[in-house]
């Protein structure tokens, strides 16, 4: 197992990962767009309880079945959780210190992917709606609410 660190912007939010080796993806989706202002984002999903965070971190739901961290002084996204990923959190690549070290295996939310975003990597891409744990959950959501 190796330790990764990563942090906010500013310093006033730092973590360490115990890492075992996950891959990391990307989202495309008009979310993560915005909260990064930039195309897309990188994520590495961890066990929860392999993170280890210093600062405080706010949250803000932008669905019912995402939340997501940033750190308040800087505004630099952290976490990106899933509701039916209890057990799991999504850390933002972009904060680690060496982004380096988990490039993605995959790209999701391509149906999202910007138009002027070459990317020729070979690497698969996923829309939601062919993520099958995705669409449970939405499901899920949906029959909750009938
Ligand atoms: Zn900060
Ligand atoms: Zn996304």
């Amino acid at each position: 197992m190796m330790t990764l660190t990563g942090g906010c912007l500013c310093g006033a939010v730092r973590y360490e990962i115990d890492y075992e080796g996950e891959r990391g993806s990307t989202c495309h989706c008009a979310m993560c767009r915005r909260q990064s202002g930039g195309a897309f984002m990188g994520f590495v999903t961890v066990p929860r309880g392999h993170l280890r965070l210093t600062g405080e971190l706010k949250t803000y739901r932008s669905s019912e079945i995402g939340l997501r961290s940033f750190c308040p002084n800087c505004g630099t996204p952290i976490t990106m959780d899933y509701s039916f990923e209890d057990d799991r959190t999504g850390v933002v690549t972009g904060s680690l210190d060496d982004p380096e070290a988990v490039p993605p295996s995959l790209h999701w939310g391509a149906e999202s992917m910007l138009s002027w975003l070459k990317l020729e990597d070979g690497l698969p891409r996923m829309t939601t709606d062919e993520d099958p744990e995705f669409v449970e959950a939405l499901r899920r959501l949906g029959e909750r609410d009938r």
